[in-house]
């Protein structure tokens, strides 16, 4: 009780601070904006990095919506029969919608029957799942490329999602499923260390996992294994 105690509280306390900090920029921005008279330009320029602190705020709202909701909704009584494939190519084109700069390839392999595809779940928190690992790829690669591998042989659907990006500290390994940790090597890249333990934590409800492989400055691959429906 005393651990879960600690945890949330820390928690409470890294989502507030997460928050601060843009709202602290955005007013200071806003302070200093009216202090005098400015050009047409200055407006702009100081509106539009008023407008990407928002953002940010926006996608840390969703991220938090999102956790709350993998507890109340990631329950096995809700699930129903999900495809594999379909999540994967919706939360591509989700995605692709918002970044077109990404790139992201689907490979299907060992898969032999529509049953070697399914799992059961919730699919919402599945296609938040994939789509957090492929945003992931593509946000830390220099290239914004990721490969998804599906794969379906044995008792459950395996999702790997690779990318030739920065790759991840041996040391990092195993912090980088805690909210809110982010590795030194990618923090030049935005980002409030949420999505992957969002990630692991709707794999779990599945009753599945997360592993990831690195080579430093060679890339990452995580793959998600999800136990198939029946
Ligand atoms: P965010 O990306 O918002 O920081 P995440 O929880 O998704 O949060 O990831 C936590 C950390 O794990 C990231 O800050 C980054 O350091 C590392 N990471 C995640 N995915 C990758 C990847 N594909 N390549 C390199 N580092 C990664």
């Amino acid at each position: 009780l005393q651990e879960a105690f600690l945890a949330q509280k820390n928690f409470i306390a890294n989502a507030s601070h997460e928050m601060r900090t843009p709202l602290t920029t955005i007013s200071g921005q806003l302070d200093v904006l009216l202090l005098r008279d400015r050009t047409g330009e200055e407006y702009r320029t100081a509106l539009n990095s008023v407008l990407e602190d928002m953002h940010a705020l926006n996608r840390l709202a969703d991220r938090l919506l999102q956790l709350a909701q993998a507890e109340t909704q990631g329950t096995v009584s809700s699930f129903t029969a999900v495809r594999m494939d379909e999540v994967v190519w919706s939360a591509r084109a989700e995605l692709m919608k918002a970044e077109p700069r990404y790139t992201c390839e689907v490979s299907i392999e060992e898969v032999e029957e529509e049953a070697d595809l399914m799992v059961l779940g919730n699919e919402m928190l599945l296609r938040s799942l994939i789509h957090n690992l492929i945003e992931n790829a593509c946000k830390y690669a220099p290239d914004h490329a990721a490969h998804i591998a599906l794969k379906g042989s044995g008792p459950v659907v395996r999702i790997a999602v690779s990318d030739k990006g920065p790759g991840i500290a041996t040391h990092d390994l195993g912090r980088i499923f805690e909210p809110f940790y982010r590795a030194t090597n990618t923090s030049g890249t935005k980002g409030h260390g949420i999505g992957l333990s969002l990630a692991l934590r709707i794999a779990e409800l599945h009753g599945g996992g997360i592993k990831v492989r690195s080579v430093p400055g060679e890339g990452a691959r995580f793959t998600v294994r999800l136990p198939k429906a029946g």
